[in-house]
């Protein structure tokens, strides 16, 4: 079977992986760069370049945290990575890789909410559906519509960006500078925040979960709202696209069903009696990024 490397930039960390057929045969997790995007393009290169001297894969995706530009060459910002915009990822990876098309290289660059929508309709939660729309909240929040079996990307290419729709204008302000954007009151970074005031420490993500199922007030709170405000979001994406399904991913579902629960109630609440909103747990779990980027890799 084909091989192929996928690798999903996030804004915490960098996951990179190999896939054979169908099947992920290795993944590395490592700390995202903090000092600025060649710092991240660097980081990139050496783990592909590490995969590569044990696997001989000639075609490799990258996956993003951010929009890019039409002719998918460049990321035009990525709000969550620091000092990451207007970066020429395509070149700048070919270079350090020595990528070559005429040695049959072939690199391919993805939103990574996009690369994780392609692997969860083609293998995961969506496999045989029609329409689906992937949803990720982690670092960011941000979605990958597939509608026809073809992932919609509208015409700018910025279909999906649903962490930046505004939620709760006057609210606090997202890494692309939108006051109330939703990832920057419902995402893992939000959480940990808000979490983190309402306690006055240090609290992660994880931990506001755990402190929330122990029913401490705060952080029930905390993670009610976060909640809610993504399952309102599904329900308003229910009515405007109409999915068969939604697939729920990204670091802060794997706190596990607590929150699958949450999402679901808030979006039945939300439903309205138009149609009901139904939510899966993304199968290929942290890894849709991944393979996501290594499909998109295989399949141009
Ligand atoms: C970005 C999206 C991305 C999402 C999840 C958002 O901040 O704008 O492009 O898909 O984070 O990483």
């Amino acid at each position: 079977p084909a091989l192929s490397i996928g690798v999903d930039v996030g804004g915490t960390k960098i996951a990179c992986g190999v896939l054979r057929g169908e099947e992920l045969i290795e993944r590395h997790v490592q700390p995202t760069p903090e000092t600025g995007w060649e710092a991240v393009l660097d980081a990139v290169a050496a783990q592909v370049r590490e995969l590569q001297s044990r696997h001989p894969a000639t075609h490799i995706g990258v996956g993003v945290p951010g929009p890019l530009n039409a002719e998918r060459t460049r990321v035009k910002f990525a709000p969550n990575i620091y000092g990451f915009t207007d970066v020429p990822l395509v070149d700048g990876l070919r270079e350090r890789l020595g990528l070559r098309a005429e040695a049959g290289h072939r690199l391919v660059l993805e939103n990574d909410a996009k690369a994780a929508a392609l692997a969860e309709a083609h293998l995961g939660a969506a496999r045989g559906t029609e329409s689906s729309i992937y949803v990720t909240v982690s670092t960011g929040i941000g979605a990958g519509l597939v509608l026809g079996g073809k992932l919609w990307r509208g015409r700018h290419g910025v279909a999906g960006e649903l962490g930046h729709v505004t939620v709760q204008p006057g609210g606090p302000v997202s890494g692309a500078g939108l006051d109330g954007a939703l990832e920057a009151v419902a995402s893992g970074t939000a959480i940990a925040r808000d979490a983190s005031y309402a306690l006055n420490r240090e609290v992660s993500t994880a931990e506001a979960f755990a402190l929330a199922e122990q029913g401490h007030p705060a952080a029930r709170r905390v993670v009610g709202q976060a909640m809610r405000h993504i399952g309102i979001a599904l329900a308003d994406l229910q009515k405007v696209i109409d999915p068969e399904v939604f697939v729920l991913g990204g670091g802060v579902s794997a706190v596990g069903d607590s929150f699958f629960r949450g999402v679901q109630q808030a979006a039945d609440e939300y439903a309205g009696g138009f149609a009901p909103v139904t939510i899966r747990r993304a199968q290929l779990g942290q890894s849709a990024g991944v393979v996501g980027a290594a499909l998109a890799a295989l399949h141009g």
